[in-house]
């Protein structure tokens, strides 16, 4: 599709970007979807706003709702088998940390100490209330860690959701020691970006990023990114094939693959569906949360596979 051309958010190629769908975050603005084809990064143009983003976050609160225990389980599990055979003790940062609870079973199975972070003023005040754990508010770069605080930083599915992801990477490079780990997850962009790409191809509708994802990182831009940043990939891995076989249409679409692109209708007042919430529950033991983290890891193969709709890494400082 012609446009003006904008330059490349992560590898600056002087390629033109191309559109490749329409998409809405929050509201009624819609944005473009586009594409480098140098380093395959899609990205929301322009931008959205700080503003846009928040409204997103404040109308959407399934981020921060689930399974209490399941979550702190696997706090203690990853502990267990990561935290614990690295250093008996040291610091742990959660980088948008949502409930706490991966890190207060972090603190449950460990001598490690916890600290989180996350956007949300109301999510921050009630893991403080709640756990009692040093969670701040606001976003990375502008938190005051001092240099090299921590042992182990934590991104889960974030990173698709900032801004400025190589500011973003660089603050935590700042914040880690020299010989600290990185574990970070993310989408698969190329797979992500496939269902708004698809959604608006079929509808000619703007696909509604409702999970809020504004990057859809590839794997050679994210490698990019991780270097400019200051860190080298130490392990890679895939996960989710059935999923990602999905979004490339390669298995058939689920029935329901469209409910999540669709805007909802924004002038009705925005009700919770009933029961969406109505997770496990239940405390189990130890041993059970151990099993359930290592079945997820055992499903997470190592590499990175175009075809999986995740990827994690574990990063070392360069
Ligand atoms: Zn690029």
């Amino acid at each position: 599709m012609p446009h003006n051309p904008i330059p490349c958010m992560i590898c600056a190629s002087s390629d033109s970007t191309l559109i490749v769908a329409k998409a809405r975050l929050s509201g009624i603005e819609i944005y473009d979807l586009v594409r480098c084809p140098a380093c395959q990064a899609s990205f929301f143009s322009p931008m959205p706003t700080p503003d846009a983003l928040n409204e997103h976050y404040s109308n959407d609160y399934t981020f921060y709702k689930g399974d209490n225990y399941k979550a702190q389980g696997k706090g203690a599990a990853f502990a267990r088998k990561y935290l614990i055979p690295y250093k008996e003790q040291g610091k742990l940062l959660d980088i948008g940390c949502a409930s706490g609870d991966f890190l207060a079973g972090v603190q449950q199975g460990s001598l490690w100490e916890v600290y989180g972070t996350d956007i949300n003023p109301e999510v921050v005040a009630s893991v403080q209330k709640k756990l009692g754990l040093d969670v701040r508010v606001g976003e990375i770069e502008n938190i005051g860690f001092d240099a090299g605080f921590f042992d182990v930083i934590r991104v889960q599915d974030i990173l698709e959701h900032v801004p400025q992801p190589l500011v973003f990477l660089k603050a935590c490079r700042r914040i880690i020691a020299d010989d600290g780990t990185f574990y970070l997850s993310v989408p698969n962009g190329l797979a992500d970006a496939q269902n708004l790409v698809d959604y608006y191809a079929k509808y000619d509708s703007p696909a509604f990023s409702g999970a809020g994802h504004i990057y859809f990182l590839s794997f050679p831009s994210l490698k990019l990114l991780f270097k400019q940043a200051g860190f080298r990939i130490e392990k890679a891995y895939s996960y989710n094939f059935k999923k990602g076989l999905r979004s490339f249409s390669i298995l058939p679409k689920s029935k329901h693959w469209k409910r999540d692109l669709t805007p909802p209708v924004w002038s009705k007042p925005q009700s919770q569906p009933q029961g969406t919430h109505a997770h496990q529950q239940k405390k189990r033991s130890a041993a059970y949360y151990d099993f359930q983290f290592m079945k997820d890891e055992m499903f997470k193969l190592p590499g990175v596979h175009a075809y999986a709709q995740d990827l994690s890494f574990v990063l070392k400082p360069l």
